[in-house]
């Protein structure tokens, strides 16, 4: 270990050593956004997430299976095509590879990836109605348009998988899906863009619940939405 270095060392295959220490701040920006979620209030009962950051064109890193308490060093290296690199996942994060490397291999800016069955925004995939936009941190953070929803798919499954791949295709600019009675994927630039995404679609999903007894929720006024887009685009170019 170099002199105050600071950083944890542990053996590792020598062909991925240099890669693995390329991802320290990768892996630490992982774990904080995680963290947020929970100091957020955004995770259902169950704690269940996956989340994922992109390391390059061909691999990213994944979350093992839990996230509570979750450590750098626990975050397992897995390529687009979802060989296991490095690192262990259980068999149930096993099955999730596939819906998170279909969005890096769908959109190749987005840097993070995250999961949940965040309580208010699963209402929306429960009910499979899409989410509207009409709250300011949806729009702040980026999603200026209808969160959609996949059709339900087991799992894992192509099904689920390709069901995933349409959405991304047919919605070229949404930064997040319903998942049909399981959940919510969204996906940004970096685990902390991501994970501010995610809590302001829960807010949002949660509102528009609320607001259903005052009336119902209302759209925000013509063009409004338009002109988000628009300036999203020009700081994109
Ligand atoms: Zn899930």
């Amino acid at each position: 270990m170099h002199e105050g270095s600071g950083e944890q060392e542990r053996p590792l295959p020598a062909a991925f050593g240099g890669a693995a220490m390329a991802t320290t701040h990768v892996r630490n920006d992982l774990v904080e956004a995680a963290e947020a979620l929970f100091t957020a209030g955004v995770m259902s009962h169950s704690g269940h997430a996956n989340l994922s950051a992109r390391i390059d064109e061909e691999s990213f890193l994944l979350t093992p299976g839990f996230v509570r308490g979750i450590r750098p060093e626990d975050l397992a290296v897995v390529s687009l095509d979802g060989q296991v690199l490095e690192g262990e996942l259980r068999s149930v994060s096993a099955e999730i590879i596939t819906m998170h490397s279909i969005v890096y291999r769908a959109r190749p800016h987005v840097g993070a990836v995250i999961h949940t069955h965040s309580p208010s925004a699963t209402a929306f995939a429960v009910a499979n109605r899409p989410l509207p936009c009409r709250t300011e941190p949806m729009l702040r953070f980026g999603q200026a348009e209808t969160v959609p929803v996949v059709p339900w798919g087991p799992r894992g499954s192509d099904v689920a998988v390709r069901g995933i791949a349409d959405v991304l295709e047919r919605y070229p600019t949404t930064s997040a899906a319903l998942l049909a009675n399981h959940g919510i994927l969204v996906f940004g630039p970096d685990p902390a863009a991501t994970a501010h995404l995610l809590v302001a679609v829960e807010e949002s999903a949660e509102a528009e619940i609320a607001a259903a007894a005052l009336g119902g929720a209302v759209d925000f006024p013509e063009g409004a939405l338009e002109a988000v887009r628009a300036s999203i685009a020009r700081v994109a170019s």
